[in-house]
């Protein structure tokens, strides 16, 4: 007979001889219900374990009289529930760690259980449950995850999960940085995070720098340590004992970086394996041994914590798999990536150009890549005209006062150019004379002053009223400057955002619940000063044409607009052969001021109507917290090239904030005002990114619609370039963008060249096609086609572009795992 307090949730567990001398551990759930379990399968090792060690009871156990049974001890443990992804409950006794629920739900689970994701963080496999609700544990931003009554959810990764790839990979880190350890014992450590490719060690060695020469005996000493496959274990120690551990192990930046920043943890965890031990907050794979495959692949200088003024350390790269066959895809995809870089393909095909002259991150766009993106705008023109979209054309700057108003000024003061300042007239004519030493009598100088509305007297903040100076008194060039500064009469901005220019476009006119939706669209160039280290191709550039357009609509049909506009941007995607892609909700963070409004409602209200029409169009989705616009949440298109890699391309947004903040108003059918909502997209977001990632999908080789050169005629020779000149006669007066290659090259070397040029479709005419009005058609997918009609040739062709056929992209076999999910990796750091 057994009692206890039965205050809450809680397991009594007997530890007790039975009659064949044999121990076992008996294990009373709170029905009663008893459950026996061998004591080694419940984790009890009875050649060391003392039975005194488990008799701390907790609350009162009394027990008497089990037949043939000798009670060694009690514990009573409380209950934890776990919830499982298929939305069933486990109840198991706390210290329960996510490799006892795998082992409880299978074998091979268990096997194959790499790490688990509990409550939403990523755990050990060995961490007790129960921990993800102490305050040990805290999330990257340093917030405690709240005590809760819910069940813990729980998810075991495997393999097949890309977050357990980031634990793999983080924890090859540590290998590697162990192998270096063993290389060089007197190396120092940094940081060793994941990246969206594999993952990194910062590490300074004293008076040796690192080469990739070092790489295969790194790799060599990383394959014994894999092979051994000793465990990753955690302990925790107070900061201060932390920071003794640390000095006995010689690891000054880890000691700098508590002392700095983790000093208020009061634990902090570190990492066995082996004789290797790091300062980390984990998790990480169960042992070595489940790395599968790994490959060093560079090395770069980077400070400390990224400061300049800091010490320089060596970034040495590496990734890794859990299989050879996952990692030879991805070196494969690497090559293949080099091979599609933009960058590359639009210079050996003259699609554009940038200029250190004309200006960094300014793109030039050359004739075959103007011609494409020509192709792309009169596509997405000629479909916003059905869908009732009007054209607007708006300047390349604006007033400040417009982008203060709208709230975009200080959301990219940051990133901006400088603003331009126009002096007022009396101003410009003060700062001549006195640059050019004209005479001018204070009198004079004065009247300007005030003309210009500038103070005479200029008072230097911080040195009381014994600062002020007058005019006068200020040299020439102290005089310039000052009325440089202060005559200013109109500030421009290039302009940041085509919305508040659309916004005045709207206001132009009194506006009726009959002329609503307003759907504004316009190809508007805006700028951004990215910094030059930031450059890179068509990808980041400070000037960029969106492919932008503003709804204004009443708060009825903001749904069915939203909708429209989502189908939209699905249409234009899929005509481009990216039709794998993904929705994420970009949601506001409720504790960041950025995010405006009048209140928190409106933003509920906007992400509700987001949601609602998500759910209409059966589009999946996921949500990104604080990933909204400043001014209201959004839809954002992420799209995945044929090598599986990730962009953010089209985006919807849903604005209530700054229709109130300029005022805009329609009239109602009530006859009253009424505010109208807006709704901002594009597409394609920007033109330059897109061609560049167009570029890169298609290797160069655009499909025929869009292709600058879409036919080449080639004459076997000399004597049928008369032929060659109808047949390109033909098809030009048939609206394709032919040329022919007159030049007196054997037919070989011209096909090559087409080839490289990646020209879609080649026509070939000699001797038999000029006498039966017929071409030899080459096509770059399909290979050769035969002899064809010319009038079939231009009819096949004119087929294709119309239907806006996409053939031959391909290598989807370069996809992995890998690029399923999006990239974090902070929560592999301290
Ligand atoms: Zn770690
Ligand atoms: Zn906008």
């Amino acid at each position: 007979m057994i009692s206890y307090d039965r205050s809450g949730p809680s397991v009594v567990r007997l530890l007790v001889q039975n009659w064949r001398n044999r121990y076992a551990e008996k294990v009373f759930s709170p029905e009663f219900s008893v459950l026996d379990r061998p004591a080694a399968t419940a984790g009890l090792d009875l050649s060391t374990e003392t039975p005194s060690s488990l008799a701390s009871s907790r609350v009162g156990v009394m027990c008497r009289g089990i037949r043939g049974e000798i009670v060694l001890g009690i514990s009573v443990t409380s209950m934890i529930q776990v919830k499982l992804p298929d939305g069933s409950v486990r109840e198991a006794p706390e210290g329960t760690t996510a490799r006892d629920i795998a082992a409880g739900i299978g074998k091979r689970l268990a096997e194959a259980a790499v790490a688990a994701v509990a409550d939403g963080h990523i755990i050990d496999l060995d961490r007790p449950l129960d921990a993800i609700r102490e305050s040990t544990l805290t999330s990257s931003n340093g917030t405690v995850a709240p005590k809760t009554d819910q069940p813990i959810d729980l998810r075991i990764l495997t393999p097949k999960d890309r977050e357990a790839l980031d634990v793999l990979r983080h924890s090859t880190a540590h290998v590697m940085a162990r192998a270096i350890m063993r290389l060089f014992p007197e190396v120092r450590l940094a940081f060793g995070p994941t990246t969206a490719q594999g993952f990194y060690y910062d590490v300074q060695i004293p008076g040796r720098s690192l080469s990739e020469e070092d790489f295969p005996a790194i790799e060599a000493e990383m394959s014994r340590i894999v092979q051994a496959g000793e465990p990753f274990e955690r302990f925790t120690l107070p900061v201060a004992q932390a920071i003794e551990f640390l000095k006995g192990i010689k690891q000054d930046f880890k000691i700098e970086h508590i002392t700095q920043e983790l000093h208020t943890h009061g634990v902090l965890s570190f990492y066995r394996q082996g004789e290797f031990v790091d300062l980390c907050r984990g998790p990480h794979i169960p042992h070595a041994g489940k790395v599968g495959a790994f490959k060093l692949t560079s090395i770069a200088g980077a400070y400390w914590k990224g400061r300049a003024d800091g010490p320089m350390l060596q970034r040495v790269y590496g990734t890794a798999f859990f299989n050879r066959q996952d990692l030879d895809t991805h070196l494969a995809r690497i090559e293949e990536a080099k091979k599609r870089d933009h960058r590359r393909i639009g210079k050996d095909l003259h699609l554009f150009t940038i200029s250190s002259l004309a200006g960094s991150g300014l793109v030039l766009w050359m004739p075959k890549g103007a011609m494409v993106r020509m192709i792309l705008q009169q596509f997405l023109q000629d479909e916003l005209l059905k869908r009732g979209y009007q054209p607007v054309y708006t300047p390349h700057i604006g007033r400040v006062e417009l982008y203060k108003t709208s709230g975009h000024y200080p959301y990219y003061s940051d990133s901006q150019f400088p603003t331009l300042k126009l002096l007022s007239d009396p101003a410009k004519r003060l700062v001549e004379a006195i640059e050019s030493g004209e005479a001018m009598d204070d009198a004079t100088a004065c009247r300007l002053l005030s003309e210009a509305g500038i103070p005479p007297v200029s008072v230097t903040p911080g040195s009381g009223s014994g600062g002020a100076r007058s005019f006068t008194e200020m040299s020439p060039g102290e005089r310039a400057a000052y009325v440089r500064e202060h005559g200013v009469a109109e500030e421009y901005l290039l302009k940041p955002m085509n919305c508040p220019h659309h916004i005045e476009i709207y206001k132009a006119q009194q506006r009726s619940y009959r002329d609503l939706p307003v759907r504004l669209a316009e190809f508007g160039t805006v700028y951004r000063y990215e910094q030059s280290g930031e450059l890179s191709g068509l990808t980041r550039v400070r000037g960029f044409t969106q492919d932008d357009a503003h709804l204004f609509c009443t708060p009825e049909q903001v749904r069915s607009e939203f909708a429209e506009t989502m189908r939209l941007t699905q249409f234009v995607l899929e005509s481009l052969g990216l039709s794998d892609y993904r929705v994420r909700l970009s949601r506001s963070d409720p504790d960041d001021p950025k995010f405006q409004g009048a209140d928190a409602s409106i933003w509920l209200k906007a992400e509700a109507d987001i949601r609602a029409v998500l759910e209409d169009l059966g589009l999946p989705y996921d949500e990104g917290i604080g990933e909204a616009a400043f001014y209201g949440p959004k839809a954002d298109f992420l799209v995945r090239d044929c090598l599986g890699r990730q962009w953010q391309l089209g985006t919807v947004q849903l604005d209530y904030v700054l229709p109130e903040r300029f005022g805009l108003q329609y009239i109602g059918p009530d006859n009253a005002p009424h505010r109208p909502v807006m709704i901002h997209r594009a597409p394609f977001g920007s033109m330059e990114r897109f061609m560049g990632i167009l570029i890169e999908h298609f290797a160069g080789a655009f499909p025929l619609w869009l292709a600058p050169e879409q036919v080449r005629v080639l004459p076997i020779s000399d004597k049928f370039n008369e032929y060659g000149r109808t047949v390109l006669h033909t098809l030009r007066q048939a609206g394709l963008r032919a040329e022919l290659d007159q030049r007196p090259e054997k037919i070989g070397a011209k096909i090559r060249d087409a080839q490289l040029e990646k020209i879609p479709v080649m026509l070939v005419v000699g001797a038999k096609e000029a006498e039966t009005g017929t071409v030899s058609y080459r096509d770059r997918v399909d290979g050769d086609r035969g002899v064809v009609s010319l009038a079939d040739a231009v009819a096949s062709l004119r087929r294709e572009v119309e239907t806006r056929a996409i053939r031959g992209v391909a290598p989807a076999t370069l996809r992995s795992v890998e690029e399923e999910t999006d990239h974090q990796s902070e929560r592999f750091a301290y």
